[in-house]
C-alpha cells in the first residue's frame, strides 16, 4: 500500500512538473494547453502505477478548443493513428514508434471530423432525452425484474423457444444477451421501454437459443414472431443505454 501511495506521489509531482505549455502551433496558437488533473489521465496513470516514466512518455492530455479534452495515448496494438470520440473525452491512439506530438497534430488536422462526431453525439443525446422524458422510472428493482422475467417466460411458452435460465442485470452497453448454454441475460432498463421494444429484445434473445449470429436466417426467424424486427431494432438504437439509470437518486 505504501509503495502504491509513494508511486502516486511521485506521479503527481512528475505531472506538476509537466505544466509548461506545449509548443505553440502556428494555426491554433495558444488554443490548447496541457490538462494535468483529469480523471481520465489519473485512471490511465494508475493503470501504470509502477512505471510512471513510461506513463508520462505514452500519454499526452490536452484541451483543444472546440473538441474539449483530448487524450493522446500510445497504443501498442494500434496499426495506424485512430481517433475515438466519446462524450467528455476524445482519444487518439498512436502506434508504436510514432511521436505523441504527431497524434496531437493529427487530432488538430481532423477537427472538422471531430466536430461532426460531437454534433452527432449531441443530436443522439437530444433524441434520447426527448424519448425518455415520458418513460416511467423504476422505483422497485425486484418488481421490475419480475415483470421482465414473467414476460420472457410468457414469450418462451408462446413461441416454443426454450432457454435454460434468465438473469436480470444492468449492463451499460447491451440490452440483452444469450450464452452458448442458452442463459438469457436481460437489462433491467427494459422495464422502462415501450412494450413493443421490450418484447423485441426478449424475442431477439430467445431466437438466439436456436440461431447464433445475425445472419439472414436469424432475422427471418425473428420476423416470424415479431413483424418488422429490423425497424424495432432501429427504434431501440435511439435509446442510449449509457444514459439510462434504472433507479435515480
Ligand atoms: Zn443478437
Amino acid at each position: 500500500m505504501e509503495a502504491a501511495s509513494a508511486a502516486i506521489q511521485s506521479l503527481m509531482s512528475a505531472l506538476k512538473s509537466r505544466t509548461k505549455p506545449l509548443p505553440q502551433n502556428k494555426i491554433i496558437n495558444d488554443r490548447y494547453r496541457p490538462l494535468v488533473y483529469s480523471k481520465a489521465y489519473m485512471w490511465v496513470c494508475i493503470r501504470h502505477l509502477f512505471c510512471v516514466q513510461e506513463c508520462l512518455e505514452n500519454i499526452m492530455l490536452l484541451v483543444i478548443e472546440g473538441a474539449g479534452k483530448v487524450s493522446v495515448e500510445r497504443c501498442m496494438r494500434a496499426g495506424r493513428m485512430r481517433i475515438t470520440v466519446r462524450p467528455g473525452l476524445i482519444r487518439v491512439s498512436v502506434p508504436r514508434g510514432i511521436p505523441l506530438e504527431s497524434g496531437r497534430a493529427f487530432a488538430v488536422a481532423q477537427m472538422a471530423w471531430i466536430s461532426r462526431q460531437l454534433l452527432r453525439i449531441q443530436a443522439r443525446t437530444r433524441i434520447h432525452e426527448e424519448l425518455t422524458a415520458g418513460l416511467p422510472q423504476i422505483s422497485d428493482r425486484a418488481e421490475a425484474s419480475s415483470v421482465i422475467i414473467s414476460r420472457c417466460r410468457e414469450l418462451s411458452a408462446k413461441t416454443g423457444l426454450v432457454f435454460s435460465r434468465v438473469t436480470i442485470r444492468e449492463q451499460k452497453t447491451i440490452w440483452g444477451s444469450c450464452s452458448s448454454g442458452n442463459t438469457i441475460s436481460l437489462n433491467i432498463n427494459l422495464a422502462r421501454l415501450p412494450d413493443r421494444l421490450r418484447d423485441y429484445v426478449i424475442l431477439h434473445e430467445l431466437v438466439h437459443t436456436k440461431i447464433r449470429g445475425h445472419g439472414r436466417a436469424f432475422w427471418d426467424e425473428l420476423d416470424r414472431y415479431i413483424p418488422n424486427a429490423r425497424a424495432l431494432r432501429r427504434e431501440l438504437k435511439r435509446y442510449l443505454l449509457r444514459l439510462m439509470v434504472s433507479c435515480p437518486g
